[in-house]
């Protein structure tokens, strides 16, 4: 065969570039046949197909098919990749912070994936770059920011809206660090029930973990105001530059919101008093909890869209730290965390767009780009290619539900996780850990019959003495995590996981806790209830004896 009949073959796997109704059909057809081989997949199971074991050994020693195939054997080739996964949108999953993406979210992400719109610049990415700046106001706008003089972009993940955020922070404590590299006396705080990206920043960005200083936290998992401002004060008493502090709105496993209302007043208050020549930079981390901002101005006392009264008061238990975000330097927000668009759809906003300007490149250095157009985020972003995914999917979302979506799908998971509480604390052998946070994970433990479950909870957290009390149960609540785990996978119960670490008690030991982790609107009653009458069945099988 000729290069040229090859080239034929080549030409009909592209989407046609003028208008070709028949190979239209054909592409459609393709996607519809993928769809259709997952659909095969489908059980009453929370997960696509069997649970298949995947050779690591096998898989290194892949190499490049000789030739061609078709477009239908490489489809069904992907669709196999799915074999097992975990169906995040199940009402039995309860797994993680792992949302079901909605329809229009997965269009915007094929729409940009198909015409391939670059971030960098407007040139390349016309109205999609005007796409981008409404969810960036949009989400401004939510959180409290002034539209007027917040600004934005869309980046590689949570991790990266922190990244930003620290080295904002960096270069206004230790100006010129893009040109001279990190010194060595900035430091970074974060609590200890933050995210361990902030220990990566730290690292990548040549800060050093040694200078990320981690803040205990209290009981409801929020970062200590005594201890951080210990902290604060002694490093500015030592000479120290503060690159960032760091607040967490949602840490991952127990949704612990930081104070950031007071951090703020105490940054503030340190400044006037150490005199400093900057503001050392507040970034909050509220990749999880930015969108109970869309409660920040529900009237929670006529609670027209009908919550029952334990829900009501877990969202205005939330609000009352979400409300402040304004207050922060920078923002993290995720779409594919709370925003229920699929990954990666991550935005860092600046109460200031002025400190985009801190890290800002000149034209002379990217001789090949930026010659017109008025828009160019590329000029100041990490990223040279930026896709157009995340912002079409954020959009899409925030037009498809509005406000009031956001409060039924939030309100509905919130309700859930409620409820799920309700049972766990309507058993003896069950106790929810992280009752004073308010969002949709639930930490609890389960003990062996004959365990007085009001009281152990606080011994095996402070006294030594419960020591060896605590390590046992934190194997027991393994057996049933395992057991659990097993019986879901034979699709008798529901998907939850369990944390090796959710705090650590007063004298050091991990805590270990089972969770559940509740995102998927489907998610009913009988789930929750299954949840519970899972677990106890767990107890009356696992040792109790370990
Ligand atoms: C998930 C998470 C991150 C990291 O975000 P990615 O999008 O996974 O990079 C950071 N902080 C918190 C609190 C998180 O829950």
């Amino acid at each position: 065969m000729t290069y040229r009949n090859i080239l034929e073959k080549i030409r009909l796997a592209f989407p046609q570039p003028v208008s070709d109704t028949i190979h239209d059909s054909y592409f459609i057809h393709s996607i519809m046949r993928a769809l259709d081989r997952v659909d095969d997949l489908k059980t009453h199971l929370p997960m696509l197909g069997d649970f298949v074991e995947g050779d690591f050994e096998q898989a290194r020693r892949a190499t490049l098919p000789d030739s061609m195939a078709s477009v239908e054997e490489v489809t069904a080739d992907l669709v196999s990749y799915l074999r097992g996964m975990t169906i995040f949108g199940h009402p039995r999953t309860q797994q993680n912070v792992i949302p079901p993406p909605t329809i229009p979210s997965l269009i915007g992400v094929l729409l940009a994936s198909l015409y391939n719109p670059n971030m960098a610049w407007d040139e390349y990415s016309r109205l999609v770059a005007l796409a981008e700046v409404e969810a960036v106001a949009m989400t401004a706008q939510l959180i409290g920011y002034d539209p007027e003089q917040a600004s934005g972009v869309f980046t590689f993940g949570g991790t990266a809206t922190t990244l930003y955020g620290v080295k904002l922070g960096l270069e206004k404590a230790c100006p010129g660090t893009i040109q001279t590299g990190a010194p060595e006396d900035a430091v970074v705080l974060v609590s200890d029930a933050g995210h361990y990206c902030a220990a990566n920043i730290a690292g990548w960005l040549g800060i050093g973990t040694n200078n990320l200083i981690t803040i205990p936290t209290t009981d409801e998992n929020e970062i200590d105001l005594t201890q951080l401002e210990r902290e604060v004060r002694g490093a500015l008493e030592n000479g120290k530059k503060i690159a960032a502090i760091i607040a967490t709105l949602g840490t991952t496993d127990a949704f612990g919101l930081d104070d950031l209302e007071r951090i703020v007043a105490l940054r503030d208050r340190l400044v006037e008093e150490f005199g400093l020549d900057y503001q050392p930079h507040i970034h909050a981390d509220a990749v999880i909890g930015w969108a109970w901002s869309v409660f920040n101005d529900y009237d929670f006392e006529n609670n027209p869209l009908g919550f029952r009264p334990r829900t009501i008061r877990a969202l205005a238990g939330a609000c009352r730290r979400i409300r402040h975000l304004s207050l922060a330097d920078s923002v993290g927000i995720d779409f594919h965390k709370t925003g229920f668009a699929p990954y990666i759809s991550s935005l860092v906003l600046v109460k200031d767009q002025a400190d985009l300007e801190l890290v800002i490149r000149h034209p002379e250095q990217m001789p090949y780009l930026y010659q017109f157009g008025e828009h160019r985020p590329g000029m100041y972003t990490l990223e040279t290619s930026r896709a157009g995914t995340g912002p079409l999917a954020a959009l899409a979302n925030f037009r498809l539900f509005g406000e009031e979506g956001l409060r039924v799908i939030l309100g509905h998971i919130v309700e859930m996780t409620q409820l799920l509480r309700e049972h766990l604390e309507g058993h003896e052998g069950t106790t929810v850990l992280n009752r004073e946070n308010f969002g949709t994970v639930t930490l609890f433990r389960a003990y062996p019959i004959g365990i007085d479950t009001f009281s152990i909870k606080r011994h095996e957290f402070e006294d030594a003495a419960y020591h060896d009390s605590l390590l046992k149960h934190n194997d027991y609540n393994r057996e049933i995590s395992e057991y659990v785990h097993s019986e879901a996978m034979e699709g008798r119960g529901v998907v939850i996981s369990i944390t090796d670490c959710y705090r650590r008690t007063q004298y050091g030991e991990p805590i270990v806790a089972l969770k559940s982790f509740i995102l998927s609107p489907f998610v009913d009653e009988t789930d929750v209830e299954m949840v519970v009458s899972k677990v106890l069945e767990a107890r009356g099988k696992v040792s109790g004896i370990c």
